[in-house]
């Protein structure tokens, strides 16, 4: 079986996906792209996250052409891989409906510097104009839109993070779904204030080095 390793942690992570309250039924799909091997792991479309099996993880290669798995891969396919295409940095995908992320792309609105943690994404978490989700041009407007940010919202969607890993992406999913909510919440009883750009550069400078280091 190929990439057995990225295969059993999208089914590990699925399942945290739903966990953690990050998605409901068979909604977001999460990826990884050995870059070694030139392929792609994707979960299956449609499929409750546990039931999925390693094997209903779909490879594909860089040219999207399906490489094994008998399932049907995400509909999603197209944008996870517009953005490794696009940036040489992105190993991991994680595409969620949370719902405060969802409520701030439903009202087409950007998350600003509300609290440091969206240092996670960068300064702020950018918007990728509406598309029906599964097509190119969903795609297109989430390769368009993430700049050099780790995550973007997708008007009248929900919420796509990326990172070198997959425990990157997901935690990037967990801080900005508390940044949206925190934004929800500041806007519903008053003015949030917004961190200027000068300190969101020293946020993410110091995140640079902050927690454990790895060897
Ligand atoms: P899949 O089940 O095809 O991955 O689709 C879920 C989804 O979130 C579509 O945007
Ligand atoms: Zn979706």
């Amino acid at each position: 079986m190929l990439l057995e390793q990225e295969k059993d942690e999208i089914v590990g992570f699925g399942k945290k996906l739903i966990a953690s309250n990050l998605t409901t039924g068979s909604g977001g799909n999460l990826s990884l792209f050995n870059r070694r091997e030139g392929l792609v792991a994707i979960g299956p479309s449609g499929i409750d996250y546990f039931d999925v099996r390693p094997e209903d993880v779909v490879v594909i290669n860089v040219d999207g052409e399906i490489v094994e798995g008998r399932c049907k891969p995400s509909s999603e396919l197209n944008f996870h891989l517009s953005l490794y295409r696009k940036r040489s940095d992105i190993n991991a995908v994680v595409h969620t409906h949370s719902v405060y992320a969802t409520t701030i792309a439903c009202l087409n609105r950007e998350i600003p510097a509300v609290h440091y943690l969206v240092a996670f994404s960068g300064k702020k978490v950018p918007l990728a104009p509406y598309a029906t989700f599964g097509t190119e041009a969903l795609a297109r407007n989430v390769s368009e839109s993430i700049g050099d940010y780790n995550a973007v919202l997708l008007a009248n969607h929900g919420l796509v993070t990326v990172g070198p890993d997959m425990s990157s992406a997901f935690s990037t999913a967990e801080e900005i779904e508390f940044v949206a909510r925190v934004y929800y919440q500041t806007k519903c009883i008053g003015d949030p204030v917004i961190l200027p750009e000068y300190q969101m550069a020293r946020v993410i400078k110091k995140f640079e080095t902050y927690g454990q280091k790895k060897d």
